[in-house]
């Protein structure tokens, strides 16, 4: 597969691909949305709420966007593109919430980790002449709230769409062009298909983290300096990943349950071959699967989402 170019910076639009943006959840991908769709002219207007009223406070203060609304009815009319940056979980209650506020025609989509579970939370309440264009920007850091965004999150990374079927094309092609213009790569595919490459990709190296960083700390009572000394790369990677957002992560696996415990249950089964290896004193065996990972990470590096110095593991 051809490695997609990478760019050194987004465009600034001459003309405002939507008139009116509104941006619903102004934390870490809610404020990066907001601070590259003003800078690179994306939307005439850019219009932000979050439920949190210090998070409101703060977001004026940031000066992001043109306006914060008091409610979310309020940031949404008029809107002509919409985009639910909450956790998964009240991605739902929130599509409720605006549904009699959306103008026809209006374009709304999110940012959520999970993709099937928003399609079925959202649909219910989807208006007429309103399309839906589910997104989910496969880039993130550890970090929340909006003094954690930053304009150029987006740039080469990739952006996936999950249109439910019969969506309208205009509205997934203006979708793309959004994405696009925030300098993320556009790639397109089912929710379903989503959330298993996801739950591997993604969702199950979480859980790995979260777990491990659990195990060293109740270890960590006994031999705490230790552990913090001698935290090299792979573990340190791995405290970083498992500082992500806790309702967050919460969210994304309750709401991708299935995939999650199928990927879960192979990497149980590949564990118990590693072990019996070390048990046994199978070298080869060992050997041959490591050399076989290498491969993908060279592979990566190849398509350009890491460079090859660089140890981190990234986050989405
Ligand atoms: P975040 O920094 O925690 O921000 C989420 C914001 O939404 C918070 O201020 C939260 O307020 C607010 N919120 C929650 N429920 C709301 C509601 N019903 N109405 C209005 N505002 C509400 O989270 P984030 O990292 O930006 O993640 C947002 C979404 O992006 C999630 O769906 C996540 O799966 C997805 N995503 C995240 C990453 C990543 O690396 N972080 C990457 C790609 C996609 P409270 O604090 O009061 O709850």
């Amino acid at each position: 597969m051809m490695a997609p170019v990478p760019q050194s910076f987004a465009p600034r639009r001459d003309e405002p691909l939507f008139g009116r943006l509104a941006i619903i959840g102004i934390g870490l991908i809610g404020s990066s949305i907001a601070r590259a769709a003003k800078d690179l002219n994306l939307a005439g207007r850019v219009l932000l709420y979050d439920r949190d009223e210090a998070v409101r406070q703060r977001a004026r203060e940031l000066g992001l966007g043109h306006e914060v609304a008091e409610t979310a009815a309020e940031a949404v009319r008029d809107a002509d593109h919409i985009v639910l940056c909450v956790p998964v979980g009240a991605c739902g209650t929130v599509a409720a919430e605006i549904a009699s506020a959306l103008k026809p025609g209006a374009i709304l989509s999110d940012v959520g980790s999970v993709k099937k579970s928003v399609v079925e939370a959202v649909l219910p309440h989807l208006p007429e002449g309103v399309h839906f264009v589910p997104a989910h920007p496969v880039a993130g850091t550890e970090n929340s709230g909006p003094d954690a965004g930053f304009p150029s999150l987006f740039l080469n990374r990739w952006c996936i769409l999950t249109p439910p079927e019969g969506t309208h094309e205009t509205a997934i092609a203006r979708t793309r062009q959004f994405w696009e213009g925030m300098g993320a790569i556009v790639e397109i595919m089912t929710a379903s298909h989503h959330d298993l490459v996801l739950a591997v990709t993604s969702h199950l190296p979480h859980l790995i983290a979260y777990n491990i960083v659990g195990t060293a700390e109740d270890l960590a009572a006994v031999t705490q300096s230790e552990v913090i000394k001698f935290s090299a790369g792979g573990f340190r990677d791995f405290t970083r990943i498992a500082a992500s957002d806790p309702t967050m992560w919460r969210d994304v696996f309750l709401h991708n349950k299935d995939a999650v415990l199928e990927m879960l249950g192979r990497f149980s089964e590949d564990l118990a071959v590693l072990t019996r290896a070390i048990r046994f004193g199978d070298g080869d065996t060992l050997h041959k699967h490591f050399t076989r990972t290498r491969a993908i990470r060279r592979g990566i590096v190849a398509l350009g989402q890491e460079k090859p110095e660089t140890e981190k593991l990234r986050k989405d």
